[in-house]
């Protein structure tokens, strides 16, 4: 049989990703290479993270 796996899908990472797209320019500047285009994600935690959609740094 094939469906009878164990595997299973966080829902929270999907939510997260799809988070990681929405939302560009927020008036912020990258400290790693000064882009604007900066994303705000969220984090596991609950706090809000930012990354660069430019470089691909990440911080919060
Ligand atoms: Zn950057």
């Amino acid at each position: 049989m094939a469906g009878s796996g164990s595997e299973e899908a966080p829902d929270r990472s999907g939510a997260a990703d799809a988070a990681d797209t929405a939302r560009v320019r927020i008036g912020l500047s990258c400290p790693s290479c000064g882009s604007a285009h900066v994303a705000q994600v969220l984090g596991d935690n609950g706090g809000v993270s930012y990354v660069c959609t430019s470089c691909g740094h990440s911080w919060s």
